[in-house]
């Protein structure tokens, strides 16, 4: 459920994946919904110039009619378009901005405007692509694309780009990779309380029981019968047992403890059988983008639970560049413990000074294990940080 401010939904994924349908139909729902006049007032249609570059002022896609759209080359120019009417604004594109376009974006959401965009999430070389770190990081809806796997005779579904010669190709991990098995990764985000590890630990127990999977679970087959698995925590998160993952509910499964990354590393080095890794509240590790990217690279299923966001409501450290590397993100929520009306998608943190609670500052320490004393799940408004730096577009 977004939460009811607006909200920002992604459809990302390789080239020739369907992105551009997939926005076709999106605005020709909202078209067929609301009468003409309100949808000609409340809606903008804007694409790159360097998006879907055959067909100007139109997102089109090879297989459908066109729809017009405004060529909008910069932030600037959108915030240009934007009229107090503005509810809905379509994007082709958004890879392509500057990285105003992500406190641009951020402003709009606070304000009601519902944002539905394309955007590619890696380069063909594998690497984020401009800002959809932070895109991702922000987005409420993640909708992604699969494309068909070009290499003859494959036609798995495709999750990465190539260049090849002159043209880019869609690739499945697999022959991305060069790998024996199929890599995958997913990544359960969300809030504190938002029930992140319970998935992990769910995914856990099912593959130890072998029960039969949810079907509607896209990502399910991907993980049978894929080897031994390997669950690792962060070694400072002692907040429930050390060498136990234990959800806030009580459930638990148990977790090699582990300091760093290259702890990691050296255990499945010396542990070959295992070919699902599974990592709890990533975003403790230092720098654990470079240790997932070697991880699928190995040909590894990785399933990682993490924050995205800090208690200040920006990214936590390199995990929205992991984001970009997943092949399916399952976005939970918890609900507003102060309002108590809207979906929460922020951490709040406390501090306690002089027996008063009272939020904690901007420039506070991001890294603090504690559990429902000092933190709680907030909604966009409530989420309260002194001290944040404003946000340039918050008066458009
Ligand atoms: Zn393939
Ligand atoms: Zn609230």
């Amino acid at each position: 459920m977004p939460p009811k401010s607006g909200w920002i939904e992604l459809i990302y994924g390789c080239v020739k994946s369907g992105k551009s349908i997939a926005l076709i139909s999106k605005i020709n729902s909202l078209k067929d919904a609301i009468d003409k006049e309100k949808f000609r007032k409340e809606s903008l249609i804007i694409k790159h110039p360097l998006d879907d570059r055959e067909t100007e002022s139109k997102i089109s896609s090879f297989n459908k009619k066109g729809i017009d759209a405004i060529e909008c080359e910069t932030t600037q120019d959108i915030v240009k378009r934007v009229t107090k009417h503005t509810k809905f604004i379509f994007l082709g594109g958004i890879h392509l901005f500057d990285k105003d376009i992500v406190p641009f974006s951020k402003a709009l959401i606070d304000r009601g405007v519902i944002i539905i965009a394309t955007g590619l999430n890696l380069t063909s070389k594998g690497e984020p692509y401009n800002y959809m770190p932070q895109i991702m990081t922000i987005t409420d809806v993640y909708d992604i694309e699969k494309g068909e796997c070009f290499t003859p005779g494959c036609g798995e579904e495709a999750y990465r780009s190539i260049e090849v010669n002159d043209h880019f190709e869609p690739r499945c991990m697999k022959c991305y990779y060069k790998t024996e098995k199929k890599p995958s990764l997913v990544v359960v985000t969300g809030p504190m309380f938002s029930q992140k590890t319970i998935k992990l630990i769910e995914e856990e127990n099912k593959k130890k029981n072998k029960l039969e999977f949810n079907p509607i679970k896209n990502y399910a087959d991907e993980f049978m019968n894929k080897d031994i698995s390997a669950i690792f925590k962060w070694s400072k998160d002692k907040r429930y047992s050390l060498e136990k993952i234990v959800s806030h509910d009580g459930s638990s499964i148990g977790a090699i403890p582990v300091g760093n990354t290259d702890q990691i590393i050296d255990y499945l080095q010396e542990n070959k059988h295992v070919g699902f890794v599974g990592i709890d509240e990533i975003q403790f590790f230092k720098e654990p983008y470079k240790m997932v990217k070697g991880l699928l690279e190995q040909g590894y299923s990785v399933y990682a639970t993490c924050l995205k966001k800090d208690f200040r409501g920006e990214g936590f450290g390199d995990v929205p560049k992991i984001l970009t590397l997943a092949t399916t993100i399952i976005n939970k929520e918890a609900y507003c413990t102060i309002c108590q009306k809207q979906p929460a998608t922020e951490t709040q943190r406390f501090v306690i000074k002089d027996g008063i609670k009272k939020p904690a500052k901007y420039g506070d320490p991001i890294v603090l294990v504690a559990g429902e004393d000092l933190y709680t799940s907030a909604c966009r408004s409530c989420h309260w940080v002194p001290g944040k730096p404003e946000n340039k577009y918050d008066n458009i």
